[in-house]
């Protein structure tokens, strides 16, 4: 699917909980296409009390369905007919997706619910691979560790990749038998809403995947406060998840994941081989999405023999972007998501302008067919770790460019004083790839290349102020269990 008439779309609003859409709150929040700015829709507001009621409804399904009790098997068979049930419904999830979010619907068809379901089916088959270990006792005892799920999860997701990153959170939770509560980005909340049901239909019991709608400020700081909220796992803003690890500090020291901002460089050597392709993939990890990705390389890093060689090569392939609707075949550069985020981003630009950076493309808004908030790739030479496209996280198509001569000065340039989220290095040399891995304290290194692949088993997360734990993997699906130490006495 390459197009879709963003009139035919019907949206269905509300809450979802015990099974239910629930379309109540005296207060509203309007929902805006980022793609023209038309508000399409609105979602209620969940208050403390409709925060409570989503809470204990998921308390109940845990207590009182088979949920957490059933053969993992029989848990794994329904997660694989959810997974199944969402890659069916590509055409109804994408569109969906599409129109009230900066995902162009290529993309969102190709890519963001194939691998929402792919994600889905991954956990599922963790259902019945961990259950605790027998310990190294004597003889005279059996010890062991039951792994058990922690009851309801408090989830928090944003409103960039709004499907796959709820997936992230929902799927490794509900595999390990936990009851979900998921606030989506109140920017973003209808495509969940269908996931949701697609879960019912699987047969996940009703109450045990359940959505809040809302902003943070109401509905976000009551989930994570809720007395019966197990466990966190937020992903947005660094900002917002310290103040989501004192409000869990507050309420009962619930554990976090908090996947979180990011300032990641991309290393480029003189070596590296085929610098057209690398020119490509460094303008790509800084416009997928029109930047608003965790991981976006938003910091390039070259040795000056090439700087100006591979500069030019990253100024031609954005000056090919064509933005767009995300409804429109055509579009290879996506709205920004909201008015006031483009106009930050602007104001980053001109006051690192003003400091002394130097204008290579773009700086200003994007030419498009409607009257979205679009932004042209910006590309900033002439700057220092001080200057603020550099020291702060944009979300937005912007590239910095810091030329370097040797290794050592790449991995202090490389060395954000806040984030370290990814980093990229590209190079022909093995040996000096690896010194840049050891070396560069970020959760997540690409060696010549950028970006995430199908393999979900790779774990992702930050260092530093970039996060705490981990989304995919092992680790994350580990994330949801807690373990209870067993000791008995076989004496007779
Ligand atoms: P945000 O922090 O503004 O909001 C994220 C979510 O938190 C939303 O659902 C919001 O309603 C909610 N929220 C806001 N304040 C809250 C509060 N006090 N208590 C509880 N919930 C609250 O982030 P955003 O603008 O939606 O997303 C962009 C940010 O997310 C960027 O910083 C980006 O780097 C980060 N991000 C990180 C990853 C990762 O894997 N590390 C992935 C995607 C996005």
């Amino acid at each position: 699917m390459d197009r879709f008439d963003p009139a035919s779309i019907a949206i269905r609003s509300g809450h979802f909980i015990g099974g239910e859409l629930i379309d109540a709150g005296a207060s509203r929040i309007e929902v805006t296409r980022p793609s023209d700015g038309v508000a399409y829709a609105s979602v209620p507001i969940a208050d403390e009390a409709m925060i409570d009621y989503a809470v204990q409804n998921a308390y109940d399904a845990f207590r009182n369905s088979d949920w957490a009790r059933r053969a993992p098997r029989d848990r794994a068979r329904v997660l694989r007919k959810f997974a199944d049930l969402v890659a069916a419904d590509a055409a109804t999830l994408a569109p969906l997706e599409a129109l009230g979010s900066t995902r162009p619907i290529r993309d969102a068809f190709n890519w963001d619910v194939p691998f929402t379901a792919e994600g889905i089916r991954f956990y599922a088959e963790y259902a019945d691979k961990i259950g605790g270990e027998v310990a190294a006792t004597d003889h005279r005892h059996l010890g062991m560790t039951i792994a058990e799920p922690y009851g309801v999860i408090g989830a928090i997701a944003p409103w960039n990749f709004p499907l796959v990153m709820a997936s992230w959170k929902i799927a490794p939770a509900l595999a390990a038998g936990n009851a979900v509560v998921l606030k989506p980005s109140e920017m973003t909340p209808f495509s969940v809403l269908r996931l949701a049901e697609l879960a019912i239909e699987a047969g996940v019991p009703a109450g045990i995947f359940n959505i809040v709608q809302g902003d943070g400020r109401i509905t976000g700081d009551a989930l994570v406060r809720h007395p019966r909220i197990s466990k966190v796992t937020f992903t947005g803003s660094t900002r917002t998840g310290a103040a989501i690890m004192a409000a869990c500090a507050e309420t009962g020291t619930k554990p976090v994941t908090l996947e979180l901002g990011g300032k990641s460089p991309q290393i480029v050597f003189a070596d590296a081989p085929r610098l057209d392709e690398v020119a490509r993939r460094i303008a790509g990890a800084i416009t997928g999405n029109a930047g608003q990705v965790c991981v976006a390389g938003s910091r390039l890093l070259v040795q000056r023999a090439i700087a100006d060689q591979l500069t030019d090569r990253i100024a031609q392939a954005f000056s090919e972007l064509k933005a767009g609707p995300t409804w429109d075949a055509a579009t290879s550069l996506p709205p920004i998501i909201s008015e006031p985020q483009a106009q930050r981003i602007d104001t980053i630009v001109q006051r690192s302008i003003a400091s002394g950076a130097s204008l290579r493309f773009g700086g200003k808004r994007a030419d498009a067919s409607t009257p979205g908030a679009f932004y042209s790739p910006t590309l900033l030479c002439d700057v220092t770790p001080e200057t603020d496209a550099v020291r702060n996280e944009i979300f937005g198509p912007v590239l910095t460019v810091q030329p370097f001569d040797t290794e050592e000065e790449a991995l202090a340039l490389a060395s954000h004083a806040e984030y370290g989220l990814a980093a990229g290095v590209h190079t022909a040399d093995i040996g000096r790839a690896l010194r840049m891995v050891r070396g560069i304290e970020a959760g997540t290194i690409w060696v010549n290349r950028y970006g995430r692949t199908s393999d979900f088993v790779i774990p992702t997360g930050g260092y530093k102020r970039s996060g705490i734990g981990k989304d995919l993997g092992k680790q994350a699906y580990e994330a949801n269990l807690r373990f209870k130490s067993v000791l008995i006495d076989t004496k007779s």
